[in-house]
């Protein structure tokens, strides 16, 4: 009989109770690692089979995952290659890394146990932060291999016997340690394994459950169903992502997106990756209908290693911008097991993004050419991504900067070549510059939009939290156009042509008026100016200067312009001289009613901003009911 006793080549008696003790946080992940070796073994022996090297039956290759409660055991068996006495001294003695020191000096940069397990292929080890002792029962796919037992405790010392599995394979049986019992319970090995054995290729069997099936009628004719006890099969092998879009409809897709996330909403469309070269990706990312609380939607990609599910944080895999897509991605290619610094750094991740973007951008390219009416319609939940994408990656601009789209006051939409051709003829002003006007909140800046109107202009709706970063990105990449705020001036101002109205005030006229605006307003922080408008332009119009309007936008959202953050708001106070109200208002000989018509178009145009509040507004409601 053979028998032997020994000590795992690791150099250190302690490296167990250290590895435990780190590793505890995220323990589960020891049932991922050994239903996970089991799969390679079943997938081994197909593949020796189909090279000639095997020629015994290979069968159904399945693994089951067994607990109990009783015994305090949790057992991973499988059909698969098995291992020799001499194999499991190879491959399950020697640790693979070369010594204590080296792996102490590791240890200590590694972040959490994924990293740890990665590194020093310490999978199967990982059975320790649950178990006081593992124990295998194994027999080899070899002729004339014997079954062989191998145990150990936790300690660096481990036994190998003879062992009794009968029919090829291998039992990995977990006693589990007081500390872990929680994992003796069929609703927490179920959790584990839909989180992360989900869509192994290999069926993973856990417990039975029980089905109804058809059994004839019964008497009066009806339908009758008898209980039939079957195996608990936990995954789904054949993954969508697994198959050639070729094979699959709309509604498979659908289907899968439904068991991802049973409480979302139908997807507004998906793109199916699929590359060899030069590194090993597929996958399946959908857009989602976009809700406002996007936090909650963030970290919804999965990401797969074969079939494994490995995490949900794909930060540096996919481009930040598309943080909010949902769906899988799976690659061999994606270092799993290393910090996030090295993720960052490694090449392969780095064109896995550029893929991502490239594929996304096409995608998205391909639906607008092929179906411009759908594409528009989804444009409200699409639009964040597209506009989010230009600001971020300069390759995904390349591509997007054709089918972004400009959606204006009448709920147009024009891609930016359209709109440049849409407005050239009457938003080109004296020096041949194209400006583009914009509205942020149409109901408060209804009166600017309407002056805008009455000269034919354009007026852009930028109303998402992205477009202030998105107008400045614009502005650097188009030529010769500049975009305004309708309300950062009076029209004419905002677009300068030859044909300014002339004055009808001579210039003593516009001193007085001046001088009547500003002592009647009496506020620092509003600066009077007189302009010649067109008489149908409202006679007072009050503005935030474009730029230093940006500049305090971009301090409150902690863009780093604290300084302009801190200049208190200051307005420009547009009197139109050749309004008809302004000369009546200098035509009028009582000094007190002079103010107070003045005072009352001033507040009128505040009205319209919004700017009007509290005693103020009281005191020019008055006002008005007097004048009534
Ligand atoms: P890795 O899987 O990264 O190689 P592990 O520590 O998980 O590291 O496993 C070490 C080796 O032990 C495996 O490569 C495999 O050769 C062998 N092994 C582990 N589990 C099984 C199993 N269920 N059947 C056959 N061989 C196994």
């Amino acid at each position: 009989m053979m028998q032997e006793k020994g000590t795992i080549s690791i150099h250190t008696e302690n490296i167990f109770p250290i590895i435990k003790k780190f590793l505890y946080s995220d323990n589960e992940i020891f049932l991922r690692e050994l239903v996970s070796n089991a799969v390679d073994a079943t997938q081994k022996i197909k593949r020796l089979a189909s090279l000639g090297q095997f020629g015994g039956e290979v069968g159904q290759p399945q693994v089951e995952v067994s607990f109990d409660k009783d015994a305090k055991t949790i057992t991973i068996s499988d059909n698969g290659i098995g291992m020799t006495a001499d194999e499991i001294k190879k491959y399950i003695n020697q640790i693979a890394f070369s010594g204590a020191t080296e792996f102490m000096e590791k240890f200590k940069e590694a972040n959490d146990a994924n990293e740890i397990i990665g590194r020093f292929g310490l999978g199967f080890y990982s059975a320790f932060m649950v178990a006081d002792q593992v124990e295998i029962q194994t027999l080899s796919y070899q002729d004339g291999a014997e079954p062989a037992r191998w145990i150990c405790d936790g300690s660096t010392e481990f036994e190998i016997t003879e062992g009794t599995r009968a029919a090829r394979g291998t039992d990995v049986i977990l006693h589990v340690n007081a500390e872990s019992e929680e994992f003796l319970d069929k609703f927490k090995l179920q959790g584990i394994l839909d989180k992360y054995a989900k869509f192994l290729p290999v069926p993973i069997k856990f417990g039975t459950k029980t089905e109804y099936e058809a059994d004839g009628e019964d008497a009066d004719g009806k339908e009758k169903t008898k209980e039939v006890e079957v195996d608990n099969i936990i995954n789904d092998t054949n993954p969508i992502w697994t198959k050639a879009p070729s094979e699959l409809k709309d509604e498979d897709y659908l289907n899968f997106y439904k068991e991802l996330y049973p409480f979302s909403e139908d997807p507004l469309f998906w793109i199916h990756l699929n590359v060899d070269y030069p590194f090993n990706l597929t996958g399946v990312l959908y857009f989602p209908k976009l809700k406002n609380d996007f936090e909650f939607q963030k970290n919804k990609i999965k990401l797969f290693s074969r079939q494994v599910f490995i995490t949900d944080e794909v930060k540096d895999i996919v481009p930040e911008f598309l943080m909010l897509l949902h769906g899988v991605i799976d690659s061999p290619d994606i270092p799993l097991n290393v910090s996030r610094s090295f993720l960052q750094a490694d090449s392969n991740v780095k064109k896995i993004n550029t893929y991502i973007t490239k594929k996304v951008a096409d995608k998205l390219g391909e639906l607008f050419k092929n179906d411009r009416a759908g594409y528009e319609e989804k444009w409200g939940d699409i639009g964040m991504f597209v506009k989010y994408g230009i600001i971020s990656e300069e390759k995904f601009y390349d591509k997007a900067k054709d089918f972004v789209l400009l959606t204006n006051a009448d709920k147009k939409n024009f891609t930016l070549n359209e709109y440049k051709d849409q407005v050239a003829a009457t938003q080109t002003d004296k020096d041949g510059q194209q400006v583009w006007l914009y509205t942020n909140n149409r109901d408060k800046q209804d009166a600017y939009i309407q002056s805008a109107n009455r000269k034919a202009y354009d007026v852009l709706v930028m109303d998402s939290p992205i477009d202030n970063h998105f107008i400045s990105h614009l502005e650097q990449k188009l030529e010769k156009t500049s975009l305004k705020r309708v309300d950062a001036d009076v029209i004419d101002k905002l677009i300068k042509k030859d044909d300014a109205p002339a004055h009808i005030l001579t210039e003593e006229q516009g001193g007085q008026v001046k001088i009547i605006f500003d002592s009647a307003i009496n506020k620092p922080a509003f600066k009077v100016e007189l302009e010649s408008l067109s008489p149908d332009e409202l006679p007072v119009t009050v503005t935030m200067d474009e730029w230093m309007r940006r500049m305090k936008d971009m301090a409150a959202m902690g863009g780093g312009m604290g300084f302009y953050g801190s200049m208190p708001d200051n307005y420009k106070v547009v009197v139109n001289g050749n309004h008809k109200l302004i000369s009546r208002i200098l035509q009028t000989e009582d000094e007190g009613e002079k103010s107070r018509l003045a005072k009352q178009a001033f507040d009128l145009a505040l009205l319209s901003q919004g700017l009007l509040t509290g005693s103020e507004l009281t005191e020019f409601v008055n006002r008005s009911v007097e004048m009534i």
